[in-house]
């Protein structure tokens, strides 16, 4: 089937204004819930993405010098566009990314809570000063902007997850180019003229269309001077090793498989409720989803319980259906994918309490659905426990000690996020300390940390040393100067005389 919408190209933003590529190649953007091809997205190619850090780093020029109240009221005015259009944002995640529509607006709201933060900029650029460090010689630091700085983003969040780069790239004084995921392009561009009526100089935000290939080249590109990304484990490492050996700085956030443990004294009601929603909620494709359950000693049986009767009851449908609980998977590749992992877990002795294959959802035949999906009896060896499904599965581990499950966790490659369910302040404590991940809870199901604090794993959910947004994201996109300062007035006796000895504090 073929309409006019489905064959429209869509453009990148550069300079300020949406610019469309003829004769680039392309690749298709699908509508999750019907299947069915809503529109192509170029991918830049060399000769543009040169073209476009020429425009970012003349942008960088006049936007890193220009005054913090002047960048912090174009901030402000962004933020009130988007709490004007977070529905509208909300409906083109839903179309082409699958979530449902209230899950998509929560992720525009975590979107606005870092321009929030990144509107606090007069305080988070403060520097450090100290008089008299020396006789007559004062010491002051501050934050500088690297110039232009690139984030290449992932398909599960394409409105938050650049949202934890952006205001915070912006706000330091940083032009800002984004590779945006290939396979749910267009919220970037309505995030681009939201902050071109915000005031936002042209250039100082631009959107690349792309794939790997042009992620490549703005790792290659001299004037790039940080990349961050967020994708899958292998796709971080190759831009940490890739983007550092061009003499970047990186912050790069991987895969993970998020556990959930369970202890005896816990809620078990809470702790259900928590796990489904973290489990299935966005169909698994959150990287904070909760994917793995651990059960210990007598929690199992009725928190198995427990989560089956919630999960079978999940309405699965699409994602702009108000009655959908859980909305399709990204794309046909994707559910194959999941298929193919849930068959593995049969094959290799798992049991299958909630089988999501062969779902489906009237009227959606072409859509990427696959039903929400539990296993009991897993052991680490199977693939089903060992690789990030990224899809609404949830594998139950049974365990008889906190010991084990802090253990197993640590077992893993991934260390992204945990929680813990228990009612025991002692055993949280045990946990919070004894986990390897970076980002923890405790009878809360997805830990994600709010955007005053900074979020990131550990271990290969995480390559580089510093975290996004908050603190660490203020950090990453600004470079220290140190000034050390001496002026001679009438009542200080500098001295004088040249000394060949190295300075010290007099
Ligand atoms: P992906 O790795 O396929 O792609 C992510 C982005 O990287 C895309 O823009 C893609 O074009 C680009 N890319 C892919 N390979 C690349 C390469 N070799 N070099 C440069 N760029 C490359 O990931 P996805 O399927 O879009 O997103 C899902 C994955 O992202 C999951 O593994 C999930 O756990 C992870 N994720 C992690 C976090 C986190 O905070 N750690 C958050 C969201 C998603």
């Amino acid at each position: 089937m073929s309409t006019a919408v489905e064959t429209q190209l869509l453009p990148h933003w550069i300079a300020g204004e949406p610019r469309t590529q003829s004769g680039a190649k392309t690749g298709p953007v699908t509508d999750s819930a019907t299947g069915a091809v809503v529109a192509r997205v170029p991918f830049a190619d060399e000769e543009l993405v040169q073209q476009t850090v020429a425009a970012a780093r003349l942008a960088a020029e006049d936007w890193g010098r220009m005054s913090v109240a002047k960048r912090t009221r174009i901030l402000f005015r962004f933020r009130e566009l988007l709490d004007r259009h977070t529905d509208e944002l909300a409906r083109i995640v839903t179309r082409e990314h699958g979530k449902v529509l209230d899950d998509a607006r929560g992720e525009v709201t975590r979107g606005i809570e870092v321009v929030e933060f990144a509107c606090g900029l007069g305080h988070l650029l403060k520097g450090e000063m100290t008089s008299d460090v020396s006789t007559g010689v004062d010491a002051h630091s501050r934050r500088e902007p690297l110039g232009v700085v690139a984030g290449i983003s992932p398909f599960n969040f394409p409105v938050m997850v650049p949202m934890w780069m952006f205001p915070v790239a912006i706000a330091c004084g940083n032009a800002f180019v984004l590779k945006p995921s290939e396979q749910d392009p267009s919220a970037s561009l309505l995030l681009a003229e939201l902050l071109a009526e915000s005031g936002l100089p042209a250039g100082v935000f631009s959107v690349l269309q792309g794939d790997h290939a042009t992620a490549e080249a703005l790792m290659a590109h001299p004037d790039v001077k940080a990349i961050s990304i967020v994708g899958s484990t292998p796709a971080a490492r190759s831009v940490y090793e890739t983007a550092a050996r061009h003499g970047k700085r990186v912050q790069a956030l991987g895969g993970a498989k998020n556990h959930a443990v369970v202890l005896p004294d816990a809620d078990l009601g809470l702790a259900a409720d928590g796990i489904v929603s973290a489990a299935y909620g966005s169909a698994g494709q959150r990287c904070m989803a909760i994917s793995v359950a651990v059960t210990v000693g007598d929690a199992a049986e009725p928190l198995l319980a427990a989560v089956r009767e919630r999960a079978a009851g999940l309405q699965v449908g699409p994602g702009s259906d108000a009655s959908s609980d859980m909305g399709p998977v990204i794309s046909a590749a994707s559910r194959e994918r999941i298929v193919g992992l849930i068959d593995s877990g049969v094959a290799e002795g798992a049991q299958l309490v909630l089988d999501g294959r062969g779902l489906e959802v009237a009227d959606h035949a072409e859509g990427h659905f696959v039903g929400p999906t539990l296993f009991d009896g897993v052991v680490p060896s199977m693939r089903v426990y060992r690789e990030e499904i990224f899809g609404p599965v949830l594998v139950v581990v049974r365990v008889d000690t906190l010991d084990q499950a802090i253990a197993l966790i640590n077992a893993g490659p991934y260390g992204n996020g945990a929680t813990i369910y228990t009612a025991d302040g002692a055993s949280a404590r045990q946990f919070e300390r004894g986990v390897e991940v970076g980002m923890i809870g405790v009878n809360v199901p997805i830990p994600v940390p709010v955007a005053f604090y900074s979020f990131g794993g550990w271990k290969d959910s995480l390559f580089g040393d510093l975290h996004m947004h908050g603190p660490d994201g203020i950090r990453f996109y600004t470079r220290g100067r140190a000034v050390t300062s001496r002026w001679r007035s009438r009542d200080t006796d500098l001295g004088g005389g040249e000394s060949m000895s190295f300075p010290t504090a007099q």
